[in-house]
């Protein structure tokens, strides 16, 4: 899994070898790179992957310049998954946050929210509805967090339910999980039966907030983007199992950080994603086991990682170049992803200052 191709920058080296062989590549390289450049970057999808050491933090910025944050990182750390927050919004040329959607009330992705708010201007807050889980306490003390914010008229608040398309303006984003409920019906294009469902895969039903994700189908153009937040199995079975409500995927925001108790065989094959990008943390996420699901499904080009999974070891990490932050001191790189809405795209790992592109597949 080591195909980074270089920066366009570094495509015009090959202008110096002599070969005719090379002479006739290099011209066709810097053909496609001249196009690739030409393109509208006035119109694109920006989604920021931020490092918030195994949380969640995924900013979304549309061509009509509207915002969307998936979930806000951690509580605590003097407001670090915050501040880092705040500095892609700068990148991303935004001094506001117009929606920022709380897939569930784990501190990992609500936890952040307070410091978030004192920081910079959130106009909507966007949930699945109240929380459901009073025996955990750190859940507890972030939902009461939540309210306070609430009392305080901090942000408006949106409760959506599965179906419901979000206000979000450049993008269409529709609900396809909320509170423990999913679609009831295929999306257009897709209902087709999922051969891998017949292998008898069932789970039992998780109790905690994270079936009661709230999950969104993100279209720009021809290209689809799914994040279910931590989604656990027995929910990704109703939207796959018999039939694939969903359809093939673009690109996938790994559900739970790569961690077992989410992405099973039936929905990886019903998702089929080109291109996966994995939330993980050094010591959160990443499970071998999960990991090993995603690079064996279908259509798979690249699984990208947060950072080096410790649980992943030498035999179930991707190749250097894919991973944002690698062993050692934390220094909070991240992943941007540039997209068009024909369907192209592109990755840039803020490590390595590299990007990789792919073309549109349909
Ligand atoms: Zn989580």
């Amino acid at each position: 899994m080591s195909r980074v191709q270089p920066s366009p920058l570094n495509r015009s080296g090959f202008l110096g070898v002599g070969s005719f062989l090379m002479v006739v590549l290099s011209a066709a390289l810097l053909a496609s790179t001249t196009m690739w450049a030409e393109r509208d970057f006035q119109k694109v999808l920006q989604v920021f992957f931020v490092d918030v050491e195994g949380g969640q933090a995924t900013l979304f910025v549309t061509p009509a310049h509207q915002s969307l944050l998936i979930d806000t990182g951690w509580p605590g750390n003097d407001g670090r998954d915050a501040d880092r927050i705040v500095a892609a919004a700068k990148k991303a040329g935004i001094s506001e946050i117009d929606y920022v959607l709380i897939t569930h009330f784990h501190n990992d992705h609500v936890g952040g929210l307070p410091q978030l708010v004192a920081r910079i201007p959130v106009e909507t807050v966007i949930d699945h509805g109240d929380n459901r889980e009073s025996t955990d306490a750190p859940t507890v003390q972030v939902w009461q967090a939540y309210q306070q914010l609430l009392t305080e008229n901090k942000f408006k608040r949106l409760t959506v339910k599965p179906g419901d398309k979000l206000p979000v303006k450049g993008v269409e984003a529709t609900v396809i999980s909320s509170d423990g409920l999913v679609i009831d019906h295929a999306l257009a294009g897709a209902g087709q039966e999922n051969a891998v469902c017949k292998g008898g895969e069932s789970y039992a039903a998780d109790q905690t907030e994270n079936r009661r994700s709230l999950g969104t189908l993100i279209t720009f153009g021809k290209l689809r983007i799914l994040d279910l937040g931590d989604l656990t199995r027995d929910k990704e079975m109703e939207l796959v199992c018999p039939n694939n409500k969903l359809g093939a995927m673009d690109i996938y925001i790994v559900s739970h950080h790569g961690w077992y108790q989410s992405g099973s065989p039936a929905f990886l094959n019903a998702i089929a994603p080109r291109v996966a990008i994995m939330d993980n943390g050094a010591k959160k996420g990443g499970t071998p086991s999960a990991w090993d699901i995603i690079e064996k499904s279908p259509r798979l080009q690249d699984l990208w990682q947060l950072h080096f999974s410790e649980e992943g070891g030498p035999g179930h990490n991707v190749a250097p170049e894919f991973i944002a932050n690698p062993e050692g001191p934390d220094a909070a790189n991240y992943l941007q992803l540039t997209a068009w809405p024909d369907g192209s795209f592109e990755i840039f790992n803020s490590r390595t200052s590299k990007t990789k592109q792919y073309s549109a597949q349909h």
